[in-house]
């Protein structure tokens, strides 16, 4: 049965493997891929089907995303938490950003977990994942109008993506139509299957099964209510920054889920006189302030995605709308101080700081001045307390000293970390042969966008038990 995707099941199965991985996104996918090169035999367990790309937005967000998109943090700020759920995790679903892990992040984890992910083994992780994930400069015949950036930001470049056979679509965040993009179900899980792994789909984890200080295995239950039992020495918990800290509380595993971060996101559209070129979803990056706490990034997608920043009533409205296809996104993402917690449900309990709003209002300035100087004739920064529509570059000076009270600006979280402690061999709890490989793990946030950092740190776990 090993080296298949086993979609559902109708009935009660049983399972025996030297691994198994559950969740087969950025973090699983590169385990099992590592973990089946070296001769193991593995299984991954998924609860997401295997993916087929959104015809248009809800159906995107229903087939691929959790809760179709609909989780949100438990505060007085609530904000959405963006997570895949499918085979591929959120891989499947993002902008195929490849960011390495900055140096000065590395250097700021404490001691103990520097010496469980040396930089210099990150490195040699990061250089071949990066090979296998055939990531490369976006080529200028797909910047489409994330070009503009470059136009008023000297030190904005080319973003590097994992999407060697993007064509342009911008559809990313609804699943790659063209299969263009390098993301775990196309890049690392048949690579893992070709050396034996068995991927079960539709299949939610409920518990690991633990006795006498040593994991044994998983236990799971398929969409048509037959279970699972997986038996297996090494059970590598990779099901994300919300859920591997809640299936270990529900394994009986105590002290995990405090730590949770994540990179708060807001974004700034502007109307440009002339029709955009299509292109790439994410195509440029302004990395030159990331020491303040933000960066910038380019995101073209389907209409729908931008009308929820059109301003104005009446004709007013009807007649931006009507200009859709001249109207440019970039996204604020801001390194938050804040920290949070995963309690049982999930719940994540997670509030943004004011230094946190501050920053990103700082980011969303900046990001609406050189909106202007590339030739935006209005910019719409969807920020309380600020004009809606804004012309001039000191009006968009004026965002950054917006009060930064509570609801200042609607955020969207899509990087999240945090919430598992691991110890040697990324071991947790003491626990032999339980371990974590996601983005649960990260001592911090990254300031820069994850998958590289998360697929680097996957393949030293893979390391430490090959
Ligand atoms: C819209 C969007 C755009 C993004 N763009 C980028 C980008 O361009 N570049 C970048 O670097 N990052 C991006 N990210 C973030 C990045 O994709 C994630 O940080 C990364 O995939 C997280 O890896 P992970 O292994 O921790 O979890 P995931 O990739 O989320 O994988 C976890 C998997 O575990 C499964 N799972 C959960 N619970 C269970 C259970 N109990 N049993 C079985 N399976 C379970 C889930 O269904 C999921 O498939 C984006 C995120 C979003 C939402
Ligand atoms: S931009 Fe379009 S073609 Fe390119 S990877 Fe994304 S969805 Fe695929």
């Amino acid at each position: 049965m090993l080296g298949e995707l086993l979609d559902g099941a109708p009935r009660d199965v049983d399972l025996y493997a030297e691994a198994v991985v559950v969740g087969s996104g950025a973090g699983g996918a590169t385990c099992a891929r590592w973990l089946a090169a070296g001769g193991r035999r593995v299984v991954v367990v998924e609860e997401g089907p295997p993916p087929t790309p959104g015809r248009d937005t809800l159906d995107a967000l229903s087939r691929l995303y959790r809760d179709a998109g609909a989780s949100t943090t438990l505060s007085r700020e609530p904000m959405p938490l963006l997570q895949g759920r499918c085979v591929g995790g959120t891989t499947v679903v993002n902008g195929a950003i490849q960011v390495p892990l900055p140096r000065d992040v590395w250097a700021g984890w404490p001691e103990p977990f520097q010496r469980l992910a040396p930089w210099e083994r990150l490195e040699a992780a990061r250089a071949r994942m990066e090979e296998e994930l055939s990531v490369r400069p976006t080529p200028s015949a797909l910047w489409g109008g994330g070009a503009l950036m470059g136009r008023a930001l000297a030190d904005a470049r080319p973003i590097h993506r994992n999407a060697p056979g993007c064509v342009g679509h911008g559809r990313c965040y609804m699943g790659c139509p063209e299969g263009g993009k390098a993301s775990a179900d196309r890049a690392l899980l048949p690579r893992a299957m070709d050396d034996g792994a068995l991927v079960v789909a539709r299949c939610r984890v409920a518990q690991v099964r633990i006795t006498g200080g040593r994991a044994r295995g998983v236990l799971g239950r398929f969409e048509s209510g037959a279970r699972l039992r997986v038996e297996a020495p090494l059970v590598v918990l990779a099901a994300g920054a919300v859920h591997t800290p809640w299936l270990l509380r529900r394994s009986g595993v105590r002290g995990q889920g405090r730590g949770f971060m994540a990179h708060p996101g807001a974004g700034v559209a502007g109307l440009f006189p002339e029709p955009l070129p299509q292109g790439g979803t994410q195509t440029w990056e302004y990395l030159a302030e990331r020491a303040r706490g933000w960066k910038l990034e380019t995101m073209q997608s389907v209409g729908a995605f931008k009308a929820v920043k059109v301003p104005g009533v009446g004709a007013r409205l009807a007649e931006r709308l009507a200009r859709l296809d001249a109207v440019a996104m970039w996204g604020v993402a801001c390194r938050a101080e804040a920290t949070g917690r995963v309690w049982p449900g999930p719940v994540v309990r997670y509030s943004p700081t004011r230094r946190d709003r501050q920053v990103l209002l700082e980011g969303v300035s900046r990001a609406a001045e050189a909106m202007l100087e590339a030739g935006a004739v209005e910019v719409w920064p969807g920020v309380h307390g600020a004009p809606a529509v804004i012309t001039t570059r000191d009006e968009a000076r004026a965002l950054a000293t917006v009060a930064p009270e509570r609801g200042v600006v609607p955020m969207v979280a899509t990087h999240l970390f945090g919430g598992t402690r691991v110890g040697p061999r990324f071991e947790v709890a003491g626990i032999r042969g339980l371990v974590a490989a996601d983005a649960s793990i990260f001592p911090s946030n990254t300031g820069v966008n994850p998958m590289n950092s998360i697929t680097a740190m996957a393949t030293v776990v893979a390391e430490a038990w090959s």
